[in-house]
């Protein structure tokens, strides 16, 4: 029996999960999307990113973005060091693409803030 807690809202559910059997088992959330979490977890754990990235404005030298859709999160360190490696340059607006399919995995990095819209 292993334990994990949901992070899918703020109850934080400890979940109890069987994975001893052909099929997981998850007992202990308050609803579904707990044993949804457990069970891609064990299989296919994923997770979102939110961070900066540089820009070349002294005004507003980082704009906040995040990854449009959940990332495997074996693969946060990659993302994270091909969102380093960018400096924008553009007065970018919230939802507008600062990477597009980061690493080919099916997600942009998208900006999160109207910030470099606003600076003169
Ligand atoms: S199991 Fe449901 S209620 Fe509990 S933390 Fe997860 S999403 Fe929230």
């Amino acid at each position: 029996m292993k334990q994990l807690v949901c992070i899918v809202c703020p109850n934080g559910c400890t979940l109890n999960i069987d994975d001893s059997g052909d099929e997981i088992k998850v007992t202990g959330g308050k609803c579904k999307k707990g044993s949804d979490f457990a069970v891609a977890e064990l299989t296919c754990p994923k997770r979102t990113i939110c961070t900066t990235v540089k820009t070349v404005f002294k005004n507003a030298p980082v704009l906040p973005v995040r990854v449009s859709s959940d990332i495997p999160k074996d693969r946060i360190f990659d993302v994270m060091n091909e969102i380093n490696k960018i400096t924008v340059k553009d007065k970018l607006k919230r939802g507008d693409v600062v990477i597009q399919d980061v690493l080919g995995l099916g997600a942009d990095v998208i900006a999160t803030s109207d910030i470099l819209s606003l600076i003169t």
